[in-house]
């Protein structure tokens, strides 16, 4: 008996009218073949792991039959670049399917996800792009959204990647391949930069109501509900950086037609994870200013929500409301990064000093670029009485003096609140991640898969769905990255 593959697109978005999108059909590939699904992901959409190999679903996500209840569409966005207005985006690249019903879906009051595939050919918004996404950019965007899950950090989702031998043109010719990405919505600030700048009210007040609807519908009651739907995307942008800066993660290029609505992590380029401590990495080749390194992230996140409050003004009504929302995100983040990082040390209670304490420790790393995640991991080995050595964090350490001074205040500070060791190191290990994915792991598993050996891609992503979890036989993937990694280079082309 064949299992079958069983989908019922909704296309709610679509309802929405044409002047937010175009309906097209993806452009097939040649011959294309399963490289990865996540298994996690198919569970929530119903869908049988074995219909993954069957020639109806590498059909139906490598865009080359179109579903009988999908109506595909590119949506139209704007955003600033860089700092600059960009003008008109838009999917380039992306064309949604349609809602498919998750069946565990908490995330929003709604049940129904998104359902893009990412680099299925030309757009009317492809510019200068040939709507195309190259294979290593999708198996790093796949095994990155799936990590992300992992670790508990809002983020879109990636359901399979096909690939194909079809080759398309970057700096040289690669191979192609389509991500197939899922999020309750990829509504982003630059969808309402969009009609705001192009003076259209009416559709900004109906986009707004959308989202209301759909994804904050107890904002509905409320005395000014765009008010307090900026106020929602702000607490949410806040806390999601918040979680980006406790785990060392850089976006690379947050552009605001990259910022999600929901607060998700969307768009996955240039993206990065922290190896040796530096505040001021840039993961992104391209952002020769810096404008997106690590250390700017909260504060970009901040600028990116002011143009997003512009681009509301005229439905919030005036400008101190506006400001009344976007004044708590300073505040949010703030508390929120230093709750993170009072968990990350293993303390239970706040006392003065905190702060200090934690920006002392993030600088004796930074000092000789200590490894981010595993300067937290190995944390936990520490006792609060001197005595026992805590081998593996003084290995990461070449400032051993720094980190000694830094302990005696650290264990000080343990002893304040009579903390436990075994306890606390237990805590510890719940939040700082053993495993991520460290740039050199993702180019190990695209190696292989230029190959077409794609058992690194999925070893990987089945570690990283346990980043907090000790897996023995993969010791050697928490392991600081070997002398090659540090010449890895990503840029906006992919
Ligand atoms: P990004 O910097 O990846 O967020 O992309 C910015 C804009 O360029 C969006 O409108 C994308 O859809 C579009 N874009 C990026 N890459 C391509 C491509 N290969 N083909 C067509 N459009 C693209
Ligand atoms: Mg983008
Ligand atoms: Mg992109």
């Amino acid at each position: 008996l064949e299992t079958q593959l069983n989908l019922n697109f909704q296309n709610r978005f679509s309802r929405l009218g044409s002047q937010f999108y175009t309906h097209l059909q993806p452009t097939p590939v040649k011959s294309p073949y399963l490289i990865a699904a996540s298994p996690s992901l198919l569970k929530q959409f119903d869908i049988d792991p074995t219909v993954t190999n069957t020639q109806d679903f590498v059909e139906v996500f490598s865009g080359n039959r179109v579903h009988h209840s999908s109506k595909p569409l590119a949506a139209v966005y704007s955003g600033h670049q860089f700092g600059v207005w960009a003008g008109q985006l838009g999917d380039g690249r992306a064309i949604l399917l349609g809602e498919l019903n998750a069946s565990s879906a908490h995330e929003t009051p709604s049940d129904l996800h998104e359902i893009q595939l990412k680099g299925a050919g030309m757009t009317p918004y492809s510019r200068m792009g040939d709507g195309r996404a190259v294979l290593r950019s999708s198996v790093r965007e796949f095994l990155c959204s799936e990590a992300m899950a992992g670790l508990g950090i809002p983020s879109s989702r990636a359901l399979c990647i096909i690939g194909s031998d079809q080759f398309t043109m970057r700096e040289m010719p690669e191979k192609t391949a389509l991500v197939t990405r899922t999020a309750p919505s990829f509504i982003r600030f630059g969808s309402f930069e969009h009609w705001y700048y192009n003076n259209k009210p009416e559709q900004l007040q109906q986009l707004a109501d959308f989202v209301i609807d759909n994804y904050y519908p107890h904002l509905k009651a409320l005395a000014n509900p765009y008010q307090e739907l900026l106020r929602e995307v702000v607490k949410r942008t806040a806390e999601l950086v918040a979680q980006w800066q406790c785990v060392g993660f850089m976006h690379g290029v947050l552009n605001t037609d990259n910022m999600s609505i929901l607060g998700l992590t969307l768009d996955y380029g240039p993206f990065g994870f922290m190896d040796g401590f530096d505040p001021s990495h840039i993961c992104n080749h391209s952002d020769s200013q810096g404008r997106y390194a690590y250390q700017m992230q909260a504060r970009i996140g901040q600028w990116n929500c002011h143009a997003l409050a512009q681009a509301l003004l005229p439905l919030i009504g005036d400008v101190d409301a506006a400001q009344d929302a976007l004044s708590c995100y300073a505040e949010h983040y703030e508390t929120s990064y230093l709750n993170k990082l009072r968990q990350k040390f293993g303390l239970r209670i706040e006392l003065p000093g905190d702060q200090d304490l934690f920006d002392s420790y993030l600088d004796v790393m930074a000092a000789t670029k200590t490894d981010f995640t595993l300067a937290f991991r190995n944390l936990s080995e520490v006792t609060s009485q001197a005595g026992q050595q805590e081998n593996a964090l003084r290995d990461l350490f070449i400032n051993r003096d720094e980190l000694d001074q830094w302990l005696l205040r650290y264990r000080q500070r343990l002893q304040q609140e009579n903390s436990i060791d075994a306890e606390r190191s237990e805590q510890m290990n719940l939040v700082n991640p053993k495993f991520v994915l460290r740039n050199y792991l993702a180019q190990q598993a695209i190696e292989k898969a230029e190959q077409k050996d794609f058992s690194e891609i999925n070893r990987l992503r089945q570690i990283l769905e346990n980043p907090y979890t000790e897996q023995n036989e993969f010791e050697s993937y928490a392991q600081l990255p070997p002398d090659w990694a540090a010449q890895l280079s990503v840029s906006c082309s992919s």
